[in-house]
């Protein structure tokens, strides 16, 4: 073999799954134009390379762009990573559940995330972990563009990376769910994560993000049902 010549087996470049975008659409062809620009810039996005080596995709986020109501959860899970698409999995299943119980679907709102990437778990074939530091901090501008985009008229964080992530070091989700915020002039709403209501069944847990969407409801002045006021209230 010559100078410069490669020997042994040559691993191809890891190339991420192709999942054809949804149409962007929105009532201006210039943010649809913008939104589009920005996604594109998302997917290619290679600054934290061992979430780049470990993922099947860029889940961007997926709804509305012209949405009055946008949901930020924390990262894909595996479900997420292998579609494409956040909240698919059981999680994203109780808060499709969660919309529809507000009146709204999924293609009303809008869903993303703090991290774009799922976070990677070396050594384990299952499980997640949430978002360091460094990974929220580097992905974060793409949500802080997406928002400035669609400029919603309320935000629900779902859980404490979330809530974290927009907000800075908050006093905890604990504390906050249930108290309107504001991130960049944008009312914003800390509510438990779904995954938290999926490990915690309890009847009055699920009522307090009840009531946290009650209050969302009330903001974007959408019809509220008195089975609606009612629901998850002991009988
Ligand atoms: N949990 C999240 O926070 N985001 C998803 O997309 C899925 C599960």
């Amino acid at each position: 073999m010559g100078p410069g010549k490669i020997s042994g087996p040559v691993t191809p470049p890891k190339v991420d799954v192709f999942i054809p975008p949804k149409e962007i659409t929105s009532s201006s062809p210039a943010k649809a134009a913008a939104f589009a620009a920005l996604r594109a810039r998302a997917l290619s996005c290679v600054k934290c390379p061992h979430l780049v080596a470990s993922r099947t995709t860029v889940v961007f986020g997926v709804g509305n762009i012209d949405a009055q109501l946008m949901f930020v959860g924390e990262a894909p899970g595996a479900d997420e990573d292998e579609q494409g698409e956040p909240f698919v999995g059981r999680a994203g299943q109780l808060l499709t559940k969660i919309i529809q119980a507000t009146g709204l679907s999924r293609s009303d709102v809008y869903i993303a995330n703090i991290l774009k990437c799922r976070p990677d778990t070396p050594g384990q074939s299952a499980g997640n972990r949430p978002p360091t530091p460094e990974e929220r901090a580097t992905c974060i501008p793409f949500l802080q563009e997406q928002i400035d985009l669609i400029k919603p008229k309320a935000i629900v964080a779902l859980g404490a990376t979330a809530v974290d992530g927009l907000l800075g070091k908050a006093p905890g989700i604990t504390k906050l769910r249930g108290q309107w915020q504001t991130y960049r002039s944008i009312p914003l709403m800390p509510t438990y994560h779904p995954a938290y209501l999926l490990r915690n069944q309890s009847l009055s847990e699920k009522r307090k993000v009840w009531e946290d969407l009650l209050q969302v409801m009330e903001k974007l002045e959408l019809p509220i049902t008195e089975k609606q006021q009612n629901y998850f209230l002991k009988v």
